[in-house]
């Protein structure tokens, strides 16, 4: 059983993410999301509506193995060993990517020799994108139709009315 973690912060989750694991889905039996809790970033969203608003637009992709969703913070490589998984998918957008990932890759890899980091290229379409500029676009009342699912829109929406 080919078992992968994908972590990050989800906040929330685009449609490049989307792209990632729905790749992912063809390469391993089972995926893991994981919720980062403590993320130095200041959220919009608390982990508990970040891994709901996940679960939802989960549901309207086609997967082609299990996908699930856990809030989990600590060392990744700790999670992977409490589920016998062996790999870490990362999604690569650019070179910009590259320096940060190659060192948390490496990182976890000194951590936990059995682990390997997957890094997968989402359609280039998505690869100008991030939660920060769709929370941004969205702040502004832009359309933001391309870059998440219309159920992850209503929820952005519904959070910038109630602030
Ligand atoms: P983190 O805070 O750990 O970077 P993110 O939620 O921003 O968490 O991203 C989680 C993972 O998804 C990272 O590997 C990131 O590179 C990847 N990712 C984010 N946006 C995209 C995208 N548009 N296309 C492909 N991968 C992406």
């Amino acid at each position: 059983m080919k078992i992968a973690v994908y972590p990050g912060s989800f906040d929330p989750i685009t449609n490049g993410h989307l792209d990632i694991i729905e790749r992912g889905s063809r390469l391993f039996d089972q995926i893991i999301i994981t919720i980062a809790k403590n993320s130095s970033k200041k959220p919009l969203f608390t982990p508990a509506e970040r891994k709901k608003i996940i679960e939802r637009a989960l549901e309207d992709i086609k997967l082609h193995s299990p996908v699930t969703v856990e809030m989990f913070d600590g060392l990744i490589v700790d999670f992977l060993k409490e589920r016998n998984a062996r790999a870490i998918i990362r999604g690569l957008r650019a070179v910009s990517d590259f320096e940060y990932e190659f060192q948390m890759a490496l990182v976890n890899r000194r951590l936990n020799g059995d682990v390997s980091t997957v890094f997968l290229m989402p359609h280039e379409k998505y690869t100008y994108l991030n939660s920060s500029i769709v929370k941004e676009v969205a702040s502004f009342g832009g359309d933001i139709s391309y870059f998440v699912p219309k159920t992850v829109q209503d929820e952005i929406r519904k959070k910038f009315d109630s602030m």
